[in-house]
C-alpha cells in the first residue's frame, strides 16, 4: 500500500468517526465503505481513531501526509477500489479565504484548503441561505427536528438553534425522537440525544413504536426474518414523526437528510420505478411531503464528509453505530453505487439530487388520489394507510401480508375465506408448534420535559387526527 494511501486510511477513520467520543464503528461496518471494501482489519480504526486524532487535532499537522489528503470519496482506498484523483493531494499552507490561518482541510464540495473558522462560516453561510432561498421557514413557526442522535440530526440542531439566534428567523425549536425498539443501537443513540438536549436545552419528545404500535422493531423483525425490516421501520417512522409533531404542536419537521441522502433516494426510486416518489421530488423535494406535517431539509445540499468535518471543528457529540438490520437495507445497495460513481465523478451527488428537483414526469400520468385511512385516519392512497396494513399482517401473525405481491391473498382475508397452510407460509406464518410470542406492552407517551403531562396511546387507530 503506497504511503498516500496509509493517509487516506488514516484520515478516514478520523472522518468516519468524528473525532467523537461516542464513535462506535467498526471496519467495514461503516456508512462510507461498501461491506468488505475496508482494507483495515476489522476492529483497527478503533486503534487509528486515537492514533489520528492524535496526528490531526492535538499536534495539528499530519506526520504521515494525512492532512495532505481529502476525506476518499470512495470506500477506504482498499485494493479494489480506486484512489481519488479529483483534488490533488497538496493543500496550501494557508486557508484560501482568510490568507492568514494554515489550512485545516480541503472542502470535499469545493475543493477550497480552508482553515476551521472559515471553513465553519462557509458551511453555516451556506446553510442560512439554503434555508432563505429555499423559503424553509416562517417567523413564529414551530419546528420539530428530526434528533436520531447521528451526525446529520446532531449538526442540524446545533445550526438550527445557532442561525435562528443569530438571523432571527424567530422559530421555536423542538427535538422530537423515534424510539423504534432496536437493542443496541437506538438505546445509545438516544442517549446522545439526550445528551445534546441536556446542553442546548431544546424540549425533547421521545416517541417509540412499541407505544404508537405494539411492536418494536426486534420484535418485528424476530417474526419477518432478517429482510424487509426496513419497509416496516420506514412506514412506521414516517407516521411516528408525524404524529410526535403533531402531539407537539409542531407546525413543520425538520429532517437532517443531506446530499448524500437524497442522491441516494433519488437513485433508489430510479431503480425501483417509483413514479410517485419521483413525481414528489424523488426524495430532493422542497418543504412539504406526503405526510401530515409539512417537512423540510436544511441540510439536503450539504455533503456528508462536509458534515461530519462540521461536527468534529465543532466539537458536537454525535453516535455513528450502523443499525443491526441495515445491512440488509436496499438502501446500502444505492449507497454502494454511488459511491462507486462518486469516485469516478466526484459531482455525482450533486447532479443525483439536481435531477431529483428538476424531474417532470408525463402530465397524463394518472396518479394515486390522496384520501385519508379508513382505520387511523393518516394520509392514504387506499382504504388503508401503509401501517395500517403491515400491522394488520402483524397482529394476524402473517408478517408478510403487507409486503410484496400478495393483493389475491389480502382480498381472501378481506372476504373471510380462510387461507392453505401454503399460502400462510407465504406470508411468513410461523409453524404451528410454535408457541405464539408474548404481546409486548404497550407504554405512555409523553415528554422528557413534562413528566406530568403524559399522555396514553394505544396506537394509531386511537389517534385522533
Ligand atoms: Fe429502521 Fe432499517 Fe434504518 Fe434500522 S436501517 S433504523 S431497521 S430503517
Ligand atoms: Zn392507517
Amino acid at each position: 500500500m503506497r504511503r498516500e494511501q496509509w493517509g487516506e486510511e488514516l484520515l478516514f477513520c478520523w472522518w468516519l468517526l468524528g473525532g467523537a467520543v461516542s464513535g462506535q464503528v467498526h471496519a467495514g461496518n461503516c456508512r462510507q465503505v461498501p461491506a468488505g471494501r475496508c482494507s483495515l482489519w476489522p476492529g483497527a480504526c478503533w486503534g487509528l481513531r486515537y492514533l489520528a486524532r492524535c496526528m490531526l487535532g492535538v499536534v495539528g499537522r499530519c506526520m504521515l501526509g494525512v492532512g495532505q489528503c481529502v476525506p476518499p470519496a470512495c470506500g477506504a482506498g482498499g485494493a479494489e477500489t480506486p484512489a481519488p484523483t479529483a483534488v490533488p493531494h497538496t493543500m496550501p499552507a494557508t486557508c484560501s479565504a482568510c490568507g492568514a490561518s494554515p489550512a485545516a482541510l480541503r472542502r470535499p464540495k469545493t475543493g477550497h484548503a480552508l482553515c476551521r473558522a472559515c471553513f465553519l462560516a462557509a458551511f453555516e453561510e451556506e446553510t442560512h441561505q439554503a434555508i432563505v432561498a429555499g423559503r424553509l421557514f416562517r417567523p413564529g413557526e414551530t419546528v420539530a427536528i428530526g434528533a436520531s442522535g447521528g451526525k446529520d440530526s446532531t449538526v442540524l440542531a446545533h445550526l438550527l438553534q445557532l442561525l435562528d439566534q443569530r438571523h432571527g428567523y424567530g422559530l421555536r425549536l423542538l427535538l422530537l425522537s423515534v424510539d423504534e425498539g432496536i437493542a443496541g443501537y437506538r438505546d445509545a443513540s438516544l442517549a446522545a440525544v439526550r445528551r445534546h438536549q441536556r446542553r442546548s436545552g431544546l424540549p425533547l419528545h421521545v416517541v417509540s413504536y412499541r407505544q404508537l404500535y405494539g411492536w418494536s422493531m426486534d420484535r418485528i423483525a424476530r417474526h419477518l426474518g432478517p429482510r424487509n425490516n426496513c419497509t416496516f421501520c420506514g412506514v412506521f417512522r414516517r407516521q411516528a414523526l408525524d404524529r410526535g409533531a403533531l402531539l407537539m404542536g409542531a407546525d413543520k419537521i425538520a429532517t437532517g437528510h443531506n446530499a448524500d441522502d437524497v442522491a441516494e433516494t433519488v437513485l433508489m426510486n430510479f431503480l425501483r420505478g417509483d413514479v410517485g416518489r419521483l413525481r414528489r421530488g424523488a426524495g430532493a423535494g422542497p418543504a412539504g411531503g406526503e405526510g401530515a406535517v409539512p417537512r423540510c431539509k436544511p441540510l439536503r445540499h450539504a455533503y456528508e464528509k462536509e458534515i461530519v468535518l462540521y461536527a468534529y471543528f465543532q466539537g458536537l457529540d454525535y453516535f455513528s453505530t450502523e443499525c443491526v438490520y441495515a445491512p440488509q437495507a436496499y438502501r446500502g445497495y444505492a449507497r454502494a453505487l454511488l459511491k462507486e460513481l462518486e469516485a469516478a465523478r466526484p459531482s455525482a451527488v450533486a447532479d443525483l439530487g439536481h435531477s431529483g428537483e428538476r424531474l417532470s414526469l408525463r402530465s397524463d400520468l394518472r396518479m394515486p388520489a390522496r384520501g385519508t385511512c379508513q382505520r387511523c385516519g393518516y394520509v392514504a392512497s387506499q382504504p388503508l394507510c401503509k401501517a395500517c396494513v403491515l400491522l394488520e399482517g402483524l397482529d394476524r401473525g402473517l408478517p408478510k401480508l403487507g409486503i410484496g405481491k400478495h393483493r389475491r391473498l389480502r382480498d381472501k382475508l378481506r372476504d373471510g375465506q380462510p387461507l392453505t397452510q401454503e399460502e400462510r407460509r407465504r406470508l411468513g406464518a410461523p409453524d404451528e408448534e410454535e408457541p405464539p410470542e408474548e404481546q409486548e406492552p404497550r407504554g405512555e407517551l409523553g415528554t422528557d420535559e413534562e413528566p406530568g403531562g403524559r399522555r396514553e396511546l394505544r396506537g394509531p387507530r386511537d389517534l385522533d387526527f
